[in-house]
């Protein structure tokens, strides 16, 4: 995707928001604000969260916004934080957020280390770095005292990574039915805008069998040898290269012993598609070759001996929206007007695949700054310019909620 078309209200409402000397002053105060915002990150990175154990640096997130001032802060009951800068007019809610929650388990060496104009820490960008640039955004409003038509809920939220299949942002979407649009913060750079949701589906897959002496037994059918015929299937299956639709297994495991025959093995697969249908399809494809394995080893010996069962372990909705939707209009006049060139991302696992598969208008912009090693010990961040993030989301959130008797919201 080389450049998007962007309708005239939209250019219209950032011409005029650009024109806001509080607007000035907030792009201004936010790029002054950027080693402030470094020290936060600094400080936030060193609280461990693993996903599903978030509470401390939950807790310290519910702080940080307790302390900017703003309305009805609160840890939910899923362990997501939010608090509330209230509109003055009618319009409709955005939601600001990153996520709290990171790869590293409990006991990771989190201490950040400065070196080259860098900063190492596991965890340092992803989503560190979101959480941070978002109290930047929130200081600038108050800073400024600009006033939106709608609420703005600033937001923390759990369970974004791996088995957490972006829960916490599903539940904080059911339990808000009146946010109309969302932004969330996270991935590498400031130029990128994630519109689309993948979809994932993650399978375990057990087989089991009666086992027995290697010699002695010979003649029963093995699991271990089923999961293997099974596999040898899936890894032929053929989806399609667009809609980009992607499977792996993943991890696989069994036997005891290598003189006996395996009474068990267990295996693993993730699959992937932008588009449901298709997500539909290699699932079905790949239940019935799960099924296959332990048929055909079963027949092999001439014997009924393993069963197949199989569990579907994460399921997180893929969605889509059209790429000239106003919100996808707006990020990419927002991330111009901060002077960078914006790039489309297809694709893309992120907490946007929440909304959007429920029709809510969602986009994820980059954190800004440059980064690498994310979800490795060797992590890296370094800030130059990263001031662009925050600058982008406090322009694209006057944006969608309104300025307060300047501009009418983009979202409806
Ligand atoms: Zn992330």
């Amino acid at each position: 995707m080389e450049s998007l078309l962007v309708n005239d209200t939209v250019k219209a409402v950032f011409a005029r928001i650009m024109e806001l000397e509080q607007v000035q002053r907030g792009l201004s105060f936010i790029e002054a604000d950027q080693d402030r915002a470094i020290a936060e990150q600094n400080e936030m990175v060193v609280i461990e969260a693993p996903t599903f154990a978030e509470q401390a640096r939950a807790e310290d997130y519910c702080q940080r916004l307790q302390d900017l001032g703003l309305q009805d802060v609160h840890i939910d009951r899923h362990g997501n934080v939010l608090g509330k800068l209230p509109g003055k007019g009618q319009g409709p809610t955005v939601l600001l957020e990153a996520h709290l929650d990171t790869v590293f388990p409990f006991g990771t060496n989190v201490t950040p280390v400065e070196k080259d104009g860098k900063i190492y820490a596991p965890g340092i960008c992803d989503d560190t770095r979101g959480l941070a640039a978002n109290l930047s955004v929130i200081r600038a409003f108050l800073e400024t005292g600009i006033e939106t038509e709608g609420d703005i809920i600033f937001a923390g939220t759990v369970a974004e990574e791996g088995m957490g299949g972006m829960a916490g942002m599903k539940a904080l979407l059911a339990d808000h039915p009146e946010i109309k649009a969302t932004i969330s913060i996270d991935g590498a750079g400031c130029d990128t805008i994630v519109y689309e949701g993948t979809g994932i589906r993650n399978y375990e897959v057990t087989y089991t069998g009666p086992g027995g002496h290697a010699y002695g037994a010979f003649g029963t059918p093995s699991p271990l040898h089923a999961a293997a015929r099974a596999i040898a299937k899936l890894s032929d299956m053929r989806p399609p290269t667009s809609p980009k639709t992607t499977f792996t297994v993943s991890l696989i495991e069994g036997g005891h012993q290598i003189h006996a025959i395996a009474q068990q093995a267990t295996f693993k697969i993730n699959m992937r598609s932008d588009d449901p249908k298709e997500l539909d399809k290699l699932e079905a494809q790949a239940i019935a070759l799960f099924e296959a394995g332990a048929r055909e080893e079963n027949a092999r010996w001439g014997k009924d001996a393993i069963c197949v069962q199989y569990e579907r372990i994460l399921d997180v909705p893929a969605g889509t929206q059209p790429v000239d939707s106003v919100i996808v209009q707006a990020a990419w006049q927002a991330t111009e007007a901060v002077g960078v060139t914006p790039r489309l991302v297809p694709g893309g696992c992120t907490n946007t695949n929440m909304p959007i598969s429920m029709g809510i208008p969602a986009v994820t912009l980059g954190r800004g700054g440059k980064e690498g090693g994310v979800h490795s010990l060797g992590e890296w961040f370094d800030p130059e310019g990263t001031y662009r993030c925050p600058q982008k989301s406090f322009l694209l959130l006057l944006a969608l909620s309104g300025v307060y008797g300047v501009t009418r919201p983009l979202i409806e």
